[in-house]
């Protein structure tokens, strides 16, 4: 018996072009493998350097610490968001009780379909500088997520090179003044580039590079704090694409408003949360360098900190990529 030659054609025709549409979720793995150690190793050294001079808010070693960043954004081809003139938000003295003037640093990847729809992901860049002549580099604190934004960010370019960018918009946002009172985030959150009502999410990361005293045994693991507190949609997902791409141990021990470390309200997601934005906080716990000048970058563990950058990197993905928005169905009163 012959083949029906056309038929098997014209079935294979169809078969490969439903294939094209059904497998359009392309292998994520590629760019969560840009993520590397050498990468967070090679910017955390600059980053937490002595050059740097602990980054205190409005100091030359800030300023110096925020140019690095913008030249790695401008390395990897990224730019600032539209509507902005340069990489930075002035934060001026006066919103931060005398501090000298500091700056937001933004930097900006533009969305497919949805552009007008901001994922927030954020980290403070400011740490609390020089006290009695010693240096406080703040390695973990947040240098460890001052470097995840621009591995994320530069995972994020990779693919949109590649024409898989995220449909939603990610502004990548590392704030000044944290040390003192969440000044920065609480400067964008009242001084916002793009309204509020159309930002969807703040990921944020303080502190991912070391482990703390209840996880001696592994350090497989990342706090995560905030993220069912308004959205279920936004805890799922995070549940949802650590299962499928990351499998480390979400701990939720201090996930909740009447943690008496009140963690929750001790860093800059908190400001977005207060607007009813979804927000989540991803938190190593405290560690015997806390605020000491020995949160140095040789005792981060960098495979740690790989893993969590990779995760907060998938979460702002599916965020910016899946159909709906995380509808907000819980209140933060
Ligand atoms: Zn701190």
């Amino acid at each position: 018996m012959r083949t029906n030659f056309l038929f098997t054609t014209i079935y294979l025709f169809f078969l490969s072009s439903s294939f094209a549409q059904t497998t359009s979720s392309f292998d994520l793995t590629k760019y969560i493998s840009t993520i590397s150690i050498s990468d967070l190793k090679t910017h955390l050294e600059i980053v937490a350097s002595d050059e740097m001079e602990g980054r205190d808010t409005g100091t030359e070693g800030q300023k110096k610490a925020g140019v690095y960043l913008i030249n790695t954004y401008k390395n990897n081809g990224i730019s600032f968001p539209k509507g902005a003139t340069d990489f930075y938000q002035k934060v001026p003295s006066a919103f931060m009780k005398g501090l000298p003037d500091s700056e937001n640093i933004w930097a900006f990847i533009e969305g497919s379909e949805k552009p007008e729809e901001i994922v927030v992901v954020s980290a403070h860049y400011d740490h609390i500088g020089i006290i009695d002549g010693e240096i406080y580099n703040g390695a973990d604190d947040d240098g460890s997520g001052t470097v995840a934004l621009l591995e994320i960010a530069q995972a994020f370019q990779e693919a949109k090179n590649d024409g898989h960018g995220p449909k939603r918009s990610i502004l990548f946002l590392h704030v000044t003044g944290e040390e003192h009172g969440l000044y920065g985030s609480s400067y964008y959150t009242e001084n916002p580039l793009f309204p509020l009502a159309n930002t969807i999410s703040d990921v944020n990361i303080d502190m991912i590079g070391r482990r703390d005293e209840f996880h001696l045994k592994s350090n497989n693991y990342i706090y995560l704090i905030g993220s069912n507190f308004l959205s279920t949609d936004l805890h799922n997902v995070c549940e949802d694409v650590n299962k499928k791409y990351i499998n480390i141990k979400l701990d939720y021990k201090y996930n909740s408003r009447k943690d008496p470390n009140r963690f929750y309200y001790r860093s800059d997601h908190y400001n977005f949360a207060k607007h009813n934005i979804p927000s989540v906080f991803l938190f190593n716990g405290v560690h015997d360098d806390y605020h000491q000048a020995s949160d140095e970058v040789d005792k981060i563990e960098f495979d740690a900190l790989q893993k969590r950058t990779q995760l907060a990197f998938v979460i702002a993905w599916e965020l910016a990529s899946r159909k709906n928005r995380p509808v907000v169905d819980k209140s933060e009163k």
